[in-house]
């Protein structure tokens, strides 16, 4: 079933894997990734270049953190990632599992290391099997700035200044003065880096594009001014290279023939509605409206409204610092599912989906092989590693998808009839090598 163009088959010579920076987390998640990679990669690949860094709370204690520095360096010095999701620790759990301190998420360390551009979320689809969005949906945030990175403090009554010290050694100036009244404020400080905007809006034009989609841009810009610059760059980039193409696909007839801005609280609300899909939505990094929303409480109840958070991916596109290459980490958009691996410890049965992390391993390895056969598009064997990859890519699919439509998938999509983690992944392992 998986051939190579060369003509060797998976029961006969493993294929060299191309390096991929495997970054390993902790609890249902961690153990359901190591079991499939055992039945479904190791009998193909030799995996022995991906190099691989844990970042479960445990590792990161030991190492204060330097394990995660290197993990964001390997990433920098490879371009592909796959990441397992990770816990990151609360106060409770400090103690739990007595950590020496709440170690802050990781995702601000990646996004920083790597150039982050946007944040892609986007619904898996299995054909023949109707799921909560008939079409597909995508979603793009920012994925730098807002008040992810915000600088606060907890102060009395007074005067808060920001001032503006421009590089140049231009005269500096006062963004904002405002006098303080109570005796108890909380003050925040927070800004939105522009230049890779344009970046942005050609990976979502051309994503949109590529999987038919009509795009929306999202904003709050009626009451947070200072946002009109985002949908100002998305428009021009629009509307310079990409709207003919949409007219063309006949891709704005459901937006007025033009690309739409749509206020966030619209756009929440049309994400329940526009259940038939067919629609992508760009949004600010953490702008105390949407694109928070988008990252962590929206994506809970787009997962239910496409039946579960195992239908859903989660990637970091970014850009090394030459701007050569584009880095890319894939992992799912749910958590480390707790509960199923509370369960698992108590001895009861679990059903964990693995589309999600399945659809992110997969990206990692196909980016992974992309990147090597760009770097030597003369070397035979480089380009049938390729080959070869992509061929598993969709082959692995099918026979989820497969296991999928045969009623054998797992319980948040058959009921309680469905099978359970390690069943699912026996089947799927045994239609792979028929
Ligand atoms: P979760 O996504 O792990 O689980 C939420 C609910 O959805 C649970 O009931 C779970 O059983 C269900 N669920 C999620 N994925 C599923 C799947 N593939 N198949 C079947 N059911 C699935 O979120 P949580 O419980 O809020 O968080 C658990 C831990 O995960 C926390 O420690 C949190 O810090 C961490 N977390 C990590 C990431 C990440 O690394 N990207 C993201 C979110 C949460």
């Amino acid at each position: 079933i998986l051939r190579h163009s060369s003509g060797f088959s998976s029961t006969h010579e493993k294929v060299a894997a191309p390096p991929m920076v495997y970054i390993a987390g902790e609890e249902m998640t961690h153990y359901a990734t190591q079991l499939l990679v055992e039945q479904w990669i190791k009998p193909y690949f030799d995996i022995s270049k991906w190099e691989t860094y844990d970042l479960s709370c445990k590792s990161r204690d030991e190492s204060e953190d330097k394990v995660l520095s290197d993990a964001v360096e390997a990433g920098k010095r490879i371009g592909a990632i796959f990441k397992e999701p990770t816990i990151t620790p609360s106060a409770i759990q400090v103690q739990e599992m007595g950590l020496k301190k709440a170690w802050g998420s990781p995702n601000g360390a990646m996004r920083r290391g790597w150039n982050g551009i946007t944040i892609s979320r986007d619904t898996i689809h299995i054909e023949g099997i109707e799921l909560g969005y008939k079409n597909q949906v995508l979603f793009e945030r920012h994925a730098v700035g807002g008040e992810y990175g915000a600088g606060w403090n907890e102060v009395g009554e007074g005067t808060l200044l920001t001032t503006y010290i421009p590089k140049d050694g231009g005269a500096p100036f006062v963004v904002d003065k405002r006098d303080l009244t109570d005796k108890h404020n909380v003050c925040v400080v927070y800004h939105n880096p522009y230049d890779n905007v344009r970046e942005l809006a050609h990976l979502f034009f051309k994503r949109c594009l590529e999987h038919h989609v009509t795009p929306y841009i999202v904003t709050k810009k009626t009451v947070f001014k200072w946002q009109e610059g985002f949908w100002a760059t998305m428009k021009k980039v629009f509307d310079e290279s990409y709207k003919d193409d949409f007219l063309k696909a006949g891709l704005l007839d459901r937006s007025g023939g033009d690309l739409q801005h749509l206020i966030s609280d619209a756009a929440t609300m049309q994400l329940i509605r526009w259940t038939d899909g067919g629609f992508g939505m760009a949004a600010h990094n953490y702008d105390g409206k949407f694109g928070l929303l988008l990252c962590d409480m929206l994506t809970d109840q787009i997962a239910q409204v496409h039946r579960s958070p195992g239908f859903i991916t989660s990637n970091l596109v970014g850009v090394s610092d030459d701007g050569s290459t584009l880095i890319k980490e894939f992992e799912a958009s749910h958590g480390t599912v707790t509960d199923l691996w509370n369960d698992h410890l108590a001895g009861k049965e679990t059903s964990l989906n693995p589309l999600g992390l399945v659809e992110a391993l997969l990206g990692a390895m196909t980016h992974a092989a992309q990147l090597e056969a760009d770097a030597k598009p003369k070397e035979k064997k480089v380009q049938e590693m390729k080959a070869f990859v992509d061929n598993y890519a969709k082959t692995l699919r099918e026979a989820l998808h497969n296991t999928f439509r045969y009623g054998q998938g797992t319980r948040d999509m058959c009921g309680p009839t469905g099978f359970t983690t390690e069943d699912f992944i026996a089947k799927v392992a045994w239609r792979l090598d028929r």
